[in-house]
């Protein structure tokens, strides 16, 4: 299918995107990757008056490596974080949820803010980066502000974004130890549920947990009950089979995603298996527990 007639404009800095953004009469959106919305136009999901090209804008693209943190510029491509092995080391959490998106021409193309903005429910990089406890920052109007991972995704496709914002970039905190694993669609490679851990050790004993899944429910959400469970503990077998078992505590029935790639009680299901997966696979890949 053809999208509808749009007005194609083209920013070459993030003060140019805002106020073309500004400027618009209707619906607008932003072309970042495209890898969600010309899909979504050429389908007539989205029926945009205008869109605002970013990709020009040479400040969203590239990763800084800064003291305990990693800053991801929006239009950063998936293979760009995936294939730096520095950045596995850094904050494998969200490199390896990079790794597990779509086939090589998404990963080539698809964007790290614009699937973030996008906020897609099965979207692999949420989850990740609410389990790195990352940082988003935007730029609009008003000038720029930081959101928090854990304020970021509100609803299905929904964000703290406000209208005629831009998210720039994405701050991740380094951490040394953290998984993602997902089970992902036959049809489209979506996560149906897929789970990232971040976990730091003190002594050998779990100090601090942060879980988090995508693909469950209509957005990315922590699982604090399995964080808890975790903390205090060697994660041995036993403690993870425990952990994972409150995967589900924090979500009602009806929350959980029920489509034709999967029903709520395989959903339910998966999120307790690839639960307790990703914590064994923290402990798989740093050998044992510290
Ligand atoms: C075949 C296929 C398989 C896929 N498989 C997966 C998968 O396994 N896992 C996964 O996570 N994703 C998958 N995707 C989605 C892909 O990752 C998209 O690229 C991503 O969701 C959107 O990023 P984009 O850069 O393409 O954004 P675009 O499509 O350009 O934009 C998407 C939306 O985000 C908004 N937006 C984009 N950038 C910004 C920004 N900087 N600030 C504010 N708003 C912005 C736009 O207005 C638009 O509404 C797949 C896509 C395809 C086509």
């Amino acid at each position: 299918m053809f999208p509808s007639e749009f007005e194609y404009r083209r920013a070459e800095s993030v003060e140019e995107a805002i106020t073309l953004l500004a400027e618009q009469e209707g619906q607008t959106e932003i072309l970042a990757g495209g890898h969600s919305l010309l899909p979504t136009m050429k389908s007539g999901l989205a029926s945009p008056d205008v869109v605002i090209d970013i990709g020009g804008i040479d400040d969203l693209h590239g990763v800084d490596r800064g003291d305990g943190v990693v800053e991801i510029g929006a239009l950063t491509s998936y293979s760009t974080v995936a294939g730096d092995d520095t950045l596995h080391d850094a904050m494998p959490a969200v490199t390896q949820a990079a790794e597990a998106i779509g086939d090589v021409q998404v990963r080539n193309r698809g964007t790290v803010g614009g699937n973030l903005a996008h906020a897609d429910p099965a979207s692999d990089l949420p989850a990740a980066v609410l389990a790195a406890d990352a940082t988003l920052h935007a730029a609009g109007p008003d000038g720029h502000r930081t959101i928090s991972a854990d304020d970021f995704f509100t609803g299905l496709y929904g964000t703290a974004l406000d209208d005629g914002e831009l998210l720039t970039a994405v701050e991740v905190p380094t951490h040394d130890i953290g998984t993602y694993v997902k089970k992902p669609s036959p049809s489209s490679g979506y996560a149906m549920v897929g789970v990232a851990v971040v976990i730091e050790f003190d002594d050998g004993v779990v100090d601090s947990a942060r879980v988090a899944a995508t693909g469950a429910v209509d957005h990315a959400m922590r699982l604090p009950v399995v964080e808890e469970e975790l903390v205090g503990t060697t994660l041995d077998e036993d403690d993870i089979s425990a952990a994972a078992a409150h995967a589900t505590d924090e979500i009602e029935a009806f929350e959980l995603m029920d489509d034709n790639q999967a029903s709520a009680e395989y959903r339910s299901t998966l999120l307790e298996v690839y639960t307790e997966q990703a914590v064994t696979g923290v402990t798989d890949r740093s050998g044992t527990a510290p």
